[in-house]
């Protein structure tokens, strides 16, 4: 389907913590605790193949996201090896971040999938180097002092204003080709983006924490 044309970036409300501007990647960091090695310019930051993925150095729970993405052009490779990165929220919950632009791959790795284990409702995306947005509520999942799993995270997404995932009960930690399964972790963890060797670029990323239950 076709979500209709880009959008120009829109100002963040008042209450959410911007983590990329355009210009800083100050809320940003290597896993290890290096600084951030994506490239800025331009107003967005794009992947570095090979230096891995970005870390918030802040952690979070609950929340509700807002992040724009571009898929490189003109597109190169097939599948899953076009235009992929991802949007793992607590690190470890990949939202699928690919260039789904007639390009076909399997149902649970498309652009907006949780990937491995839930298919998007639609196929939302825009044309390789047009600009896409991602607005995702996310709840954490919730264990129980032996470690069990009490509530299962849930996340609802927004790809170009299309709804792609519905309140869709995660299943576990993002795996390739095995069946996912929780591991207890803290309440809060850093978002994380992932390398994926494609030179995906990313703008406007925030984000607003929400109360928990
Ligand atoms: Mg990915």
């Amino acid at each position: 389907m076709d979500p209709g044309p880009e959008r120009p970036t829109a100002a963040p409300p008042s209450d959410a913590i911007v983590l990329f501007d355009g210009t800083s990647l100050a809320a940003w960091q290597s896993p290890d605790g290096t600084p951030a090695k994506w490239l800025v310019r331009d107003g967005s930051v794009e992947v570095a193949p090979g230096t891995g993925p970005l870390v918030t150095k802040r952690a979070f729970g609950d929340v509700q996201l807002h992040l724009e993405w571009a898929a490189p052009t003109p597109p190169a490779g097939e599948g899953q090896e076009r235009g992929n990165s991802g949007v793992f929220l607590m690190t470890h919950y990949e939202i699928q971040v690919l260039d789904g632009y007639h390009n076909d791959t399997y149902a649970d790795g498309a652009a907006a999938a949780v990937y491995g284990q839930t298919p998007p409702l639609a196929n939302a995306c825009r044309p390789p180097g047009q600009w896409q947005t991602y607005d995702i509520v996310f709840h954490r999942p919730r264990f129980a002092p032996d470690g069990a799993v009490r509530d299962s995270a849930r996340v609802t997404v927004l790809h170009n204003g299309v709804l792609v995932q519905d309140n869709t009960v995660i299943t576990g930690w993002t795996v390739h080709a095995e069946r996912a399964r929780y591991r207890p972790h803290a309440d809060r963890l850093p978002l994380l983006l992932q390398d994926h060797g494609n030179r995906v670029r990313y703008r406007d990323i925030w984000i607003r924490e929400l109360p928990g239950p």
